[in-house]
């Protein structure tokens, strides 16, 4: 199911019962999340936002939508209209500055290749922030995508934490 990225351990030691079992495997998209908690609209139903399909209870991309669907916004346009990200990934340093171009186009690739995987993972918002940038994502897990394969391809420091009984992820990338 292309989510084994998500069941790397957790160096923060947030996590630290090992009796419960990862919300990942329970809730199919993202984990603990209130957004995802509401109730799910009746299916099936298509995001008039992104026309992400609600299917079989999960948000999909579908090429032929089901007869029938009903109109619904996603949890992803739900958070991105209320700008109420679930993640929050900081790139920053002196490094960061000479190679931004380069780093940015990383990031937008990554999260188009997350998005596809993953239609309620997405890109929010890219703003400064002191020495860097703040990138905002709707879900959990695009920015440790993102921080991953900017320290595989650029080295420099990586560290992230969750917060709010798993619902918001906070990370940081130094160079
Ligand atoms: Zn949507």
């Amino acid at each position: 199911m292309g989510r084994s990225s998500n069941q790397n351990q957790n160096p923060s030691g947030v996590n630290q019962q090992p009796w419960e079992p990862r919300r990942d495997n329970i809730v199919p998209e993202a984990g603990h999340d209130a957004y995802r908690n509401r109730k799910q609209p009746a299916e099936p139903a298509q995001c008039p936002s992104c026309s992400a399909v609600l299917h079989n209870g999960h948000w999909a991309w579908m090429d032929t939508v089901p007869a029938g669907a009903q109109k619904a916004k996603c949890p992803a346009c739900v958070r991105i209209e209320d700008k109420y990200p679930a993640g929050f990934l900081t790139l920053g340093g002196a490094f960061f500055q000479q190679h931004r171009t380069e780093i940015l186009n990383l990031v937008q690739n990554e999260s188009r290749a997350e998005t596809a995987e993953h239609p309620l993972h997405r890109l929010m918002a890219t703003e400064e922030a002191g020495d860097g940038v703040l990138i905002t994502t709707t879900d959990i897990h695009l920015p440790r995508r993102i921080g991953e394969a900017v320290r595989h391809a650029y080295h420099g420091t990586f560290d992230y934490h969750y917060l709010e009984d798993d619902t918001i992820l906070r990370a940081s990338w130094n160079r």
